[in-house]
């Protein structure tokens, strides 16, 4: 910025469109579901100004419809990470270089191309690719992602802000330099707009990317790519590869030039990789910044005086939505067994309104898990729960994956607070409750209860109080402090937007360095602080040496 102190467009949520029925955005999406589902496409690599095929392939097929080819994506081999790496080491000479508002520019462009032209193009493909329903792709896919895109622009200019005093004789100037070498982003399947904000907020700081979307999400990273691509971003600055992740991320990691992880994924993932970068760190050039935004184990804990209807809604939809499928999801829940009959009778009265099948029909509330290893995982949890003594299921249970990855909204109860599914992350419509006894409750009881939510779980990602009593409440937000990063008094523990709640949790669920915040981009900084002298002395002795 030679010329000007630029101020950049104020950053507002991204309005979420309704679908409703005869309205143009539906037709619209739907219309592109159509052609993008009988299409076949075709992802390449994405290096420097390469889109390289490399006849290695591996076919992409809706969850919900696991028969049906949508195409396939090129895999990666040794040669082709390698090439990553110096595509984006070159890259970085002039990008690093590149005036902020330039790079600002191009991402704000990329957010007004996903909300106008390329709306319906990502979520119908979020929609097939991930087999969400069109709400879940809309809020995921077309609104946060431009709200990634747009509130980092805005507090990147916040950052390069903030400046150091000066004193008389000298000018002090911080300037925020991108991290020297170059960033990973590992991405999960379950949000597209993860996918694109974990390469591109380190690449909005001035850093160059190897992006490694997950298997499961090639289908609407390509389309990620694409709006990358009209955006005017500079060949090699994200450069996208797909293949084996073992092999892939040991050859990165091997680089003197890596500089930083961008991850989000599961928790056992990411400590192997921090495991692996800490026996390499004599290779490298510099401590590289290791950001993970990994797995939950998330809560809801009722109140004796909560209302039973809200109690259920948090139930429905912060455990159901999306199929369970995110990080945030409600997965074990508390209830006061004076409620324990009005919350099992409103959840089973939603659940049996909940339609299961393909996103591209509109009255599904529910599609299918991302694949089989997921569908498998969870139907052996919920066949064991079925003939575990201290489990019972009390709602759904049923699944089926002859056509897609279907599995019935499911409720456990148990008897054991310490149940398996109270304690692991399952990662899907499965949601377990344990009944606490509510007669002559005390303060003390509700103590007891909450140190026990504390200590359930290894996680710390998301929670929720539901309470009509303030004091109990409170108790709740003092001492669940540590248990969760994003922490919900009377809603559901899901739903986090971007500028309203900074997503993230601690413990094992992550370095909680919270997506779409400016914690966030401080990561991807390297801070150079520029003293200048204008009389520079002359005469190295202090007044103190006079005689
Ligand atoms: P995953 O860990 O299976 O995969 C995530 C990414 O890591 C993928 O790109 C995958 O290919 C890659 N990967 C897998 N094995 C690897 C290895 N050995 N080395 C390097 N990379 C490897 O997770 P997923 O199933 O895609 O996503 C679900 C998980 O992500 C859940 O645990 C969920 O809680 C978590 N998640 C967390 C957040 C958050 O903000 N905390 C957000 C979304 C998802």
């Amino acid at each position: 910025m030679g010329k000007g102190f630029f101020h950049v467009p104020v950053a507002v949520n991204e309005p979420v469109k309704s679908y409703e029925p005869g309205s143009p955005e539906r037709e619209e999406v739907l219309l592109t579901y159509k052609d993008l589902y009988n299409t076949k496409m075709e992802v390449p690599l994405y290096i420097g100004d390469k889109q390289i095929k490399t006849g290695n392939t591996a076919t992409m097929h809706p969850p919900h419809d696991h028969k049906h080819d949508l195409g396939v994506y090129h895999k990666a081999d040794k040669k082709h990470v390698q090439q990553a790496i110096d595509s984006a080491l070159e890259a970085r000479k002039e990008w690093a270089n590149l005036e902020w508002e330039q790079r600002a520019a191009v991402f704000l462009k990329a957010a007004d191309l996903i909300a106008g032209p390329y709306r319906a193009r990502i979520n119908a493909a979020t929609m097939i690719g991930q087999s969400k329903n069109i709400y879940q792709a809309e809020i995921d896919a077309a609104c946060e992602l431009c709200d990634f895109l747009r509130f980092n622009v805005e507090y990147m200019s916040q950052i390069y802000d903030e400046q150091p005093e000066s004193s008389e004789g000298n000018w002090n100037r911080v300037e925020y330099r991108p991290l020297e070498g170059f960033v990973y982003a590992i991405t999960p399947f379950n949000f597209t707009a993860i996918a694109g904000n974990l390469p591109s907020s380190a690449a909005l700081m001035g850093n160059v990317a190897i992006w490694k979307p997950s298997d499961s999400q090639v289908f609407s990273a390509q389309i990620i790519m694409e709006v990358f691509r009209e955006a005017g971003l500079p060949d090699g600055v994200i450069n996208m590869i797909m293949g084996d992740p073992v092999m892939i991320t040991d050859i990165l990691l091997d680089s003197p030039d890596f500089a930083g992880i961008h991850f989000t994924g599961s928790t056992t993932v990411f400590k192997s990789l921090w495991g692996m970068i800490g026996s390499r760190i004599d290779k490298y050039k510099t401590y590289p910044r290791i950001v993970g935004e990994t797995g939950g184990k998330d809560f809801i804990v009722a109140h004796p005086t909560a209302n039973p209807k809200q109690v259920a809604t948090a139930i429905s939809r912060g455990a159901f939505e999306y199929q369970g499928q995110k990080c945030s999801a409600a997965s074990r829940v508390y209830i006061p067994k004076s409620m324990w009959a009005d919350v099992k009778d409103y959840v089973a009265e939603d659940l049996s309104s909940f339609k299961m099948g393909s996103p591209e029909d509109m009255g599904n509330f529910i599609n299918a898990v991302i694949h089989e290893g997921a569908f498998d995982k969870l139907a052996g949890y919920i066949d064991r729960a079925k003939k575990d003594k201290d489990a019972e299921v009390v709602i759904g249970g049923g699944y089926d994956k002859s056509k897609g990855y279907f599995i019935e909204p499911t409720v456990i109860l148990t008897t054991d607070p310490k149940y398996v599914t109270m304690e692991t992350e399952l990662f899907g419509p499965i949601v377990t409750v344990y009944v606490y006894d509510d007669k002559n409750f005390s303060e003390k009881k509700w103590e007891d209860l909450l140190e026990l939510v504390d200590n359930t779980s290894i996680y710390g990602l998301t929670g929720a109080v539901i309470s009509g009593d303030r004091y109990a409440a409170t108790k709740a937000t003092k001492m669940l402090q540590n248990a969760a990063g994003n922490f919900y008094i009377n809603d559901k523990p899901t739903g986090a937007v971007v500028g309203q709640q900074p997503f993230g949790g601690a413990r094992a669920s992550g370095t909680n360095d919270k997506a779409g915040s400016k914690q966030n981009l401080l990561r991807w900084i390297s801070p150079r602080l520029i003293k200048e002298t204008f009389v520079t002395p002359t005469d190295y002795r202090y007044p103190f040496l006079g005689e």
